[in-house]
Formats: structure tokens, C-alpha cells, sequence
């Protein structure tokens, strides 16, 4: 396997605080030797386990970014034991240009792992991750939100995996992030993710869908912020104790729980995030766009559940994930 062409400009071995740069070459028509330039902080105090945390995996998610570079900021090298090595911006041309996939190589971060040291910009930072970065962590947080496209209520997450010990650790530490809402998490498009390269690795993965619509606001920021706090105490990386609030546990246990649009047209929701639905219960019409007089499509949910996520923009195409409903349980 070829060396990454990235340099970092952090020394990951050396106590103290840097901030600095992964700098990736990258040769284009206005910088002929010109790099990317990804944002690292690194803040080390002897030993102990290592937290990599990171926002911006897609672009226009951005409690992440938020959360990461406050910390960054704010944290007291004192009060830490080990090391936290924060990426607010994780596929930074994507974020620079506010999309979810870079504009360089429309690279999705989150569906090309294991990435490649001689592939495209977005999967030169993947490998990157891959067999630097996440070898070094103990436990992972990678922030995400709906972006652009979707909404969620703000959740924390865990996946079901095939090592039970290893689920109960992802479990607690999701239930320490303490997000309003703790879900089990089923993904269906998980190809390629980050998630799925930590979780092969045996890390404590953590992740988040905490909002949407390509903006954040002050309590899914907050939301953020603290769950990232209460992530290095529970690691026992930072000295203090967890702010815990009331959380309630969803999880998604079949395919039913999603909802696809199967023609274009200008959606009508009849349910709002957080609410209870049944079966047969209307979710959303569909208006035809180029045919005002004919019917709307009418969608209906397919299980009983809380509305977990429903597509943001009022125009939906073909094949658009509509909602999703998840079931809530005990802890
Ligand atoms: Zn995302």
C-alpha cells in the first residue's frame, strides 16, 4: 500500500496544545503546488486513551463544526488525562462550499471508506483516517445533522453489532453523549462508512443526528456541545462529572420504519418531528407539480412509532427518504 500524501503539521507524541493543519497536496489551475488545508487540534497530558472526534463528515451538517471548535478552545490541558485529537471540519472542502459531498471529486466522506493514498481528494482524507487517525483512538464521536435535505429529532446513536461487549460499550457511551433522544440505530446505505471502518476496528463508536435543514439552532448546538463534554468524561479523558438530562431510547428494528417517496411533487406533511403515529396513519400527501387538479399521492405510515426524520425542502423527487419512524422502549 502507497504512503498518504497528507503531512500533518501536529506531532501526535507530544504533550501539550496544537492546532494545526492535515495538508493535503492538492495541484489545481490556481495553485499549482497548493494543498487542502483540514484543520487538527491535538491536546496530549501523559498517557491515558485517545478520543478522535469529528464534524463536517458531510459539509452542510454543523452542530459538529460548532461543538469541535469550542472545545478545542475551551478545553484545560490540566484537566486531561491521555488524548483528544479534534477535526471540526473533516472533508473541509465540502464544508468550505456549504454541500454535503466535496465539489472537488463529489466524494461522500461517509460511503468511501477505506478510502485511497492515490485516489481522489475525499479518499485521500478517508485513508488518511483510516490507517492513521483511527488506529491511535479509543473512543470515536463523528457528528452528523440532516444537512440540506432532512431533519431529526436530536439523537445520539449506537449501532447493533455482532460483539455484543462491544454494542454495550458503543450503548453506554451513546447514553453518556445524552442527546434528547438514544437510538439503535439501523443504517441503510452502510457501504462505505466511517462508522462501519471504527466499529471494524473495534472502537467505542459514537454518532449523531442532531437536527438539519443546513442550519443549526441554540439547543442543538448545546445539545452538541455537551454531548462531546460528556463523551471525554465518560472515556475518562476529562476530569469533571456528566451533565445528564432525561433521554428517551428509539430504535429502528426493520425496514418498515422507512418511508421513500415513489413520485416527485411538492410535499405536504401531516405530522410533525416527535410525533406518535399507527399504522395507516397519514404522513404526507404529494401534490403533482405540472398537474394541480389530480389527486395528491397520499403516504401512510407502515409501522406505529415516534416521527424520527422527514425530508426538509418542499419539493421531493422519486426515490427521496420521506420519514422515518422509530419505536421507543425502555433503556
Ligand atoms: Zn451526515
Amino acid at each position: 500500500m502507497r504512503d498518504n500524501p497528507i503531512f500533518a503539521t501536529v506531532d501526535f507524541d507530544k504533550d501539550g496544545v496544537q492546532h494545526g493543519h492535515l495538508r493535503l497536496p492538492h495541484s489545481r489551475n490556481d495553485s499549482a503546488w497548493g494543498s487542502i488545508m483540514i484543520p487538527i487540534c491535538v491536546i496530549k497530558n501523559g498517557h491515558g486513551p485517545c478520543a478522535l472526534f469529528t464534524g463536517a463528515n458531510h459539509g452542510d451538517e454543523y452542530e459538529g463544526p460548532l461543538a469541535l471548535v469550542s472545545l478545542a478552545q475551551e478545553i484545560d490541558r490540566a484537566k486531561i488525562t491521555g488524548r483528544v485529537i479534534l477535526l471540526p471540519f473533516m472533508n473541509q472542502p465540502a464544508f468550505a462550499a456549504g454541500t454535503r459531498v466535496s465539489p472537488l471529486d463529489q466524494g461522500n466522506m461517509n460511503r468511501v471508506f477505506p478510502g485511497r493514498p492515490d485516489g481522489t481528494p475525499t479518499q485521500k482524507i478517508a485513508d488518511y483516517f483510516q490507517r492513521t487517525l483511527l488506529p491511535m483512538a479509543d473512543i470515536v464521536l463523528d457528528f452528523h445533522s440532516g444537512g440540506k435535505t432532512l431533519d431529526f429529532l436530536p439523537f445520539a446513536a449506537s449501532h447493533v453489532l455482532d460483539d455484543k461487549d462491544h454494542e454495550a460499550r458503543c450503548r453506554a457511551a451513546r447514553n453518556a453523549f445524552n442527546a434528547p433522544f438514544s437510538v439503535e440505530m439501523r443504517e441503510i446505505d452502510a457501504l462505505g462508512m466511517y462508522d462501519d471502518a471504527a466499529e471494524t476496528m473495534g472502537k467505542t463508536f459514537v454518532t449523531t443526528e442532531l437536527g438539519g435543514g443546513g442550519t443549526t439552532t441554540p439547543e442543538t448546538v448545546r445539545i452538541a456541545r455537551k454531548g462531546a463534554r460528556n463523551l471525554l468524561i465518560h472515556a475518562g479523558i476529562l476530569a469533571g462529572t456528566l451533565d445528564l438530562s432525561p433521554t428517551r431510547y428509539l430504535s429502528q428494528p426493520d425496514t418498515s420504519c422507512f418511508h421513500f417517496a415513489d413520485e416527485a411533487g411538492l410535499i405536504d406533511f401531516a405530522v410533525n418531528l416527535g410525533d406518535r403515529v399507527q399504522t395507516e396513519d397519514l404522513l404526507a400527501r404529494i401534490w403533482d407539480i405540472h398537474h394541480p387538479e389530480r389527486a395528491a399521492k397520499v403516504v401512510k405510515a407502515q409501522t406505529d412509532g415516534i416521527v424520527t426524520a422527514r425530508h426538509y425542502p418542499g419539493l421531493v423527487q422519486a426515490g427521496d427518504c420521506l420519514t422515518v419512524i422509530s419505536v421507543e422502549h425502555a433503556p
